[in-house]
């Protein structure tokens, strides 16, 4: 590890010239903010639309046939106001020329929309002074169109080592036969955490344009407090119930080796922001870190006498619902019940199917399903070691009136996840905040 720091700002933070000269004033700001990721420009007021599904849509004209000089200018317009208002001498005239031919001549939607952050990247590598570096050369994806860190490591840990600054572009790579592949859509977080592990930084800041996570969801509570710590795990189990800042997939090539990620605000770059980190000794404020829940959950019930001495009936329910070709949720079980849960929108069509099938394997004495259940997830590395907190939570529940319909709780100890009815759910969210943290 050494005195490192890899800096990526996202399509907010330089949606046009004067957040790049917040971003510009941030870099400068700290010498060891030597690589920089970049986002496509991003929008810049809740209407606008952002330079990827620009060109997404630019694209998919340009592949049907259909004239699309209209929106390719669009496209040009915005980069060119950029390169304007910053007093840039430099132009990308040429790079328009290609990209506009490349479409013409379908190079393909992913080439088409990795544009955004490479244009942008040129730009900011402009403006910054620093050199550009196009990971089509040095982030790689394996022939099936799997990230392929060994190989990228391979190839991108010499090259920054010899490499004081650089901007480089996020969101995409190539795959063996050259092309142009993209990570899925906010990838560049995952860029990120991929220039971080190969220049083996001490800090990957992502910043963006909030102030790090919340511990609850603010249109839930007025103003809820900010995470300061949260470990990888934590950030999962939120992350997986819909707490989105961070694209999911960031978390791995940083994880194994310890560098902890720093979500920072370019607005705000003063605020602390939330710190994601492997371990910490920080017992964390409160005894949870945060809360997270989504609706659109279906519970399918499953009742029959003796089922634990049954053998295999575990597994004959699962496989009804995997020759239906649907993944569970969470699968609480009691002595004589099963409740499987899964997503609403996965379900609908395939209902009457899973349920002959299970019928037909397990013969249970009673099977439902039940919809309309929200689940959520209170989570926090101080549960762990306190009594009660179990106790404290289904008292704040009962007393807000909600009905708990599913408790789960995962043997890390980390999380317990409840489901209530759609209706009760902002109540219940409510109501576990103002237990543990007010
Ligand atoms: N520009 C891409 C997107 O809009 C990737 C990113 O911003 O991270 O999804």
């Amino acid at each position: 590890m050494n005195k490192t720091k890899v800096v990526k700002f996202g399509g907010s933070s330089l949606a046009d010239s004067n957040q790049f000269k917040k971003v510009a004033a941030i870099v400068k700001a700290d010498p060891t903010r030597r690589f920089v990721v970049a986002s496509a420009p991003g929008k810049r007021f809740s209407d606008d639309v952002k330079i990827t599904d620009m060109l997404y849509r630019c694209y998919d004209k340009a592949a049907k046939g259909s004239d699309f000089s209209k929106e390719f200018a669009d496209i040009e317009n915005r980069f060119n106001s950029i390169i304007a208002e910053l007093g840039l001498d430099f132009s990308l005239e040429e790079e328009f020329r290609h990209i506009k031919n490349s479409f013409a001549h379908r190079a393909g939607r992913d080439y088409a929309a990795s544009r955004g952050e490479y244009l942008n990247s040129m730009i900011l590598a402009n403006y910054l002074g620093f050199e550009f570096l196009d990971p089509a050369g040095f982030v790689f994806f394996d022939e099936s169109g799997v990230f392929d860190l060994n190989k990228t490591l391979e190839a991108l840990t010499p090259k920054l080592d010899e490499t004081q600054n650089a901007v480089i572009p996020g969101f995409y790579g190539s795959m063996p036969n050259d092309t142009i592949k993209t990570f899925s859509r906010g990838g560049s977080d995952v860029t990120g955490s991929i220039v971080a592990r190969a220049a083996d930084a001490e800090l990957y800041e992502n910043w963006t344009d909030v102030s790090g996570f919340l511990i609850c969801d603010p249109r839930i509570v007025e103003d809820p407090e900010p995470i300061t710590t949260i470990t990888y795990r934590e950030l999962r189990e939120l992350a997986y119930m819909g707490a989105t800042v961070l694209h999911e997939d960031a978390i791995f090539p940083v994880r194994s080796v310890g560098i902890p990620i720093n979500i920072k605000n370019t607005n705000h770059p003063e605020d602390p922001g939330t710190m994601i980190v492997a371990e910490t000794a920080d017992s964390s404020k409160h005894i949870i870190t945060g809360i997270a829940g989504k609706k659109g959950f279906s519970v399918i019930q499953i009742e029959k006498d003796m089922m634990n001495s049954e053998v295999g009936f575990g597994r004959n329910v699962l496989r009804s619902l995997e020759k239906n070709g649907l993944c569970f949720e969470h699968m609480p079980s009691g002595i004589d019940t099963m409740s499987v849960i899964v997503a609403t929108d996965a379900l609908v069509g395939k209902e009457r199917a899973i349920l002959d099938e299970i019928n037909f394997r397990v013969h249970p004495d009673k099977l439902e399903i039940e919809n309309n259940l929200a689940l959520i997830a209170v989570v926090g590395r101080g549960m762990r070691k306190q009594r009660g907190t179990a106790g404290k939570l289904f008292s704040a529940l009962a007393e807000a009136r909600v009905n708990v319909k599913m408790i789960d709780q995962g043997s890390s100890e980390l999380n317990i996840i409840i489901g209530v009815e759609e209706e009760d759910f902002e109540t219940a969210t409510k109501a576990i905040y103002e237990a543990f943290v007010k």
